[in-house]
């Protein structure tokens, strides 16, 4: 992407909660909304020059903000504009970072594009995409990016990052481990093709069956991962106290065979979710283990809460604090570990705490 001129317009104590999904947060020192690259690479610049903290802001819904709120500068990415071309049987939509990616699943859904159909209805800018590589009912978004343009703030220049250079994992890249703070992203690019959605997961397959759609169309599992998101309060809506959440609060977690069969052994009974990954390990519902461990939907303690229509969403029942949700969310990670021996990861970026205890309990993966 070419950097054109912009000035830089910085505001003070900028309040972020309403910035955020969840809701909660103290204000921004410094914010400044970029619509341009070279804005972003001023906004870099003003605050490498002071020595001032810098954090990137997409939709704020995979964020608890720090009730201290941020002491440096709020970048909040407002780049917009959406190209679309094509190469042979393939298609390659590129969007602007701060594209709603809703917007851009349902454009490329429009033109009959497979690839993002069941990415459908997640929140957020498209920048947002790459950094935990969204998934959900059966795809991630890193299988379709053809590429990643980026401002390196490292190099203090542009560059243009392949899939296998973002180190895609589950709900994972380079952007959010190892590289973090490092990139602000640009433009992503999708590569799409005419074809059959995907429909492998339980839901969505049983969804479309009850609908009596033997041959859905990329449509119609829109449609559908749409009604299904609804039903469970994950797609935002204002009128719905569901959905004041950050989405899915911890990631399934992926534990060695032994673990599985541990836990399945001693629930003979119902049985345990699963889904076999590679390497022998297996993958448990995080919903299912934080039910089993005395949370159940709809559970609330104070201000704060677990959404009635899904056990993974933890939701600011009104006038939260992002203290009220590292305790809750501390507890249930407790009495997870103590029931099943299992540490669950949060998903959520948690920004503004500064080694804070509570925070270092919640990422932490290992006694
Ligand atoms: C109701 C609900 C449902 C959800 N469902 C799903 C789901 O099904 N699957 C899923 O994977 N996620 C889901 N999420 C989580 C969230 O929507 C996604 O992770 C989304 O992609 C975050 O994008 P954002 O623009 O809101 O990023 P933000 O929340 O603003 O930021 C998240 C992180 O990305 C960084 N970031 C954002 N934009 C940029 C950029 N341009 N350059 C560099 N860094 C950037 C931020 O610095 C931060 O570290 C859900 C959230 C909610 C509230």
């Amino acid at each position: 992407m070419a950097l054109t001129d912009s000035r830089l317009q910085l505001s003070a104590n900028v309040p972020l909660a309403p910035l955020s999904t969840l809701g909660i947060g103290g204000p921004a020192r410094w914010f400044v909304r970029a619509t341009s690259a070279e804005a972003v690479a001023e906004a870099h610049a003003w605050s490498a020059d002071r020595d001032v903290a810098l954090f990137v802001l997409g939709g704020g819904s995979n964020l608890v903000l720090a009730d201290e709120g941020f002491d440096g500068l709020v970048l909040q990415i407002g780049l917009s504009g959406i190209h679309v071309s094509t190469a042979g049987a393939e298609t390659v939509i590129t969007a602007a970072a701060g594209e709603s990616w809703d917007a851009v699943v349902g454009d490329a859904v429009a033109r009959g594009l497979a690839g993002i159909e069941c990415l459908s209805g997640i929140p957020g800018t498209v920048g947002g995409t790459p950094i935990q590589n969204v998934g959900a009912y059966g795809q991630e978004v890193g299988h379709v990016i053809d590429a990643v343009d980026v401002f390196d703030r490292r190099e203090q220049r542009m560059t243009r990052l392949t899939t296998a250079e973002c180190g895609f994992t589950y709900r994972m890249s380079r952007f959010k481990r190892d590289d973090a703070g490092r990139f602000v992203v640009c433009e992503v690019s999708l590569r799409l093709r005419p074809g059959a959605p995907t429909v492998t997961y339980p839901d969505v397959v049983d969804h479309l069956a009850r609908a009596g759609m033997t041959v859905p169309t990329v449509a119609d599992v829109r449609a559908a991962v749409l009604a299904i998101r609804r039903r469970k309060g994950m797609v935002i809506d204002p009128a719905d106290p569901d959905t004041r959440s950050v989405g899915s609060f911890f990631m399934n977690p992926i534990v060695p065979r032994a673990t599985y069969e541990r836990i399945a052994a001693a629930h003979a009974d119902g049985g345990v979710p699963s889904f076999v990954m590679q390497n022998d390990e297996v993958k448990i519902p995080a919903a299912w283990l934080i039910e089993h461990s005395g949370f159940a939907r709809g559970h609330v303690e104070g201000r704060v809460g677990l959404s009635t229509k899904h056990p993974l969403a933890v939701i600011n029942c009104g006038g939260a604090t992002a203290r009220d949700v590292l305790v809750f969310a501390g507890r249930i990670k407790h009495q997870v570990i103590d029931r099943f021996g299992v540490w669950l990861r949060p998903e959520p970026v948690f920004v503004g705490f500064h080694d804070d205890p509570g925070v270092e309990f919640l990422v932490n993966i290992a006694s």
